[in-house]
């Protein structure tokens, strides 16, 4: 790593840092390391923008650690969540406010914003590139969660035309939990994180809806299936175990890739 040094000599801040994985983790850093005249290049998998399974909502981080990250303007145009209301099995059993108001923003548009800011900032991002796991100076795996056989599903897409009473609504179930939160253009984030269920035969957003209905919340689920899905929003993963990933010796892990 460009930090390590030995005793009485200065790092050598300006040695190239290859960053695996341009998702918020990754890009963060880059635009991080930019800002300290660190040459980066960041390998990305995939390619943007891109719906990803997320909650996409942002709380507990305030407008002035934005600031000094340099990346509040990334966040212009999003909405501002002030309530919270909880339900269990269709049941509305706590309200709440945020103490500090939440960000709505999807992730279509935060990390594509994300890679603008990195690459205006000097950051070589290229995209459809996948790294391997090898360590070697200089490179941060920032790649994400680590493929395990996990027992739980994260799924996601955007609605329109759904009625909901509070700015973030927090469904939980008997087989797990959805959350509710207004994103940009007048779309509603559902993001569901549900224990596996091979009983279930249904597909894509029919899919959401019956993991819902299957833990309890039937009325959301019906509601659901009667909304405008925003096409391509659709997204799924599984494969995958919360809490600390395991790490391959002699190789930095950053974000999801260290601990989900
Ligand atoms: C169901 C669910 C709901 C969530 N809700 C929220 C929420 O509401 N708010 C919140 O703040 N967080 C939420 N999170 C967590 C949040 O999504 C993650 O913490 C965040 O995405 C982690 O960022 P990351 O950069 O570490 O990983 P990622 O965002 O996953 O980025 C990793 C990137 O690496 C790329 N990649 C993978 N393998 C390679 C490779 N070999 N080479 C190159 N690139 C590779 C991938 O394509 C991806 O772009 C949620 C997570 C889940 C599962």
């Amino acid at each position: 790593m460009a930090g390590s040094t030995t005793r009485g000599r200065l790092p050598d801040l300006k040695r190239e840092i290859t960053i695996a994985g341009g998702g918020l983790a990754g890009l963060a850093l880059a635009s991080a390391l930019r800002r300290h005249g660190v040459p980066v290049t960041v390998l990305e998998a995939g390619n943007y923008p891109r719906h990803r399974v997320c909650g996409e909502f942002i709380s507990g981080t305030s407008g002035e650690t934005l600031e000094r990250l340099g990346i509040a303007g990334l966040f212009e145009g999003s909405l501002r969540h002030h309530t919270l209301a909880w339900h269990e099995s269709g049941r509305l059993i706590h309200r709440d406010r945020f103490a500090e108001p939440a960000i709505g923003i999807s992730r279509y548009r935060l990390d594509e914003r994300l890679r603008q800011h990195a690459v205006l900032s000097g950051t070589d991002v290229r995209s459809g590139v996948r790294a391997r796991p090898e360590p070697r100076e200089g490179l941060v795996w920032a790649a994400g969660r680590r493929p395990k056989n996990g027992q739980w599903v994260g799924l996601k897409a955007h609605v329109r035309g759904l009625t909901v009473t509070a700015d973030l609504e927090m469904h939980m179930g008997a087989n797990g939990y959805a959350g509710l939160a207004g994103v940009e253009d007048g779309w509603t984030n559902v993001c569901g994180l549900f224990q596996i269920d091979r009983s279930l035969r249904a597909t894509g957003t029919d899919l959401l809806a019956a993991y819902l209905a299957a833990g309890g919340n039937h009325a959301l689920a019906d509601a659901l299936r009667g909304c405008e899905w925003r096409e391509q929003s659709f997204s799924a993963v599984a494969g995958f175990d919360l809490g600390r990933q395991p790490g391959v010796p002699g190789l930095l892990a950053l974000g999801d890739a260290e601990s989900m």
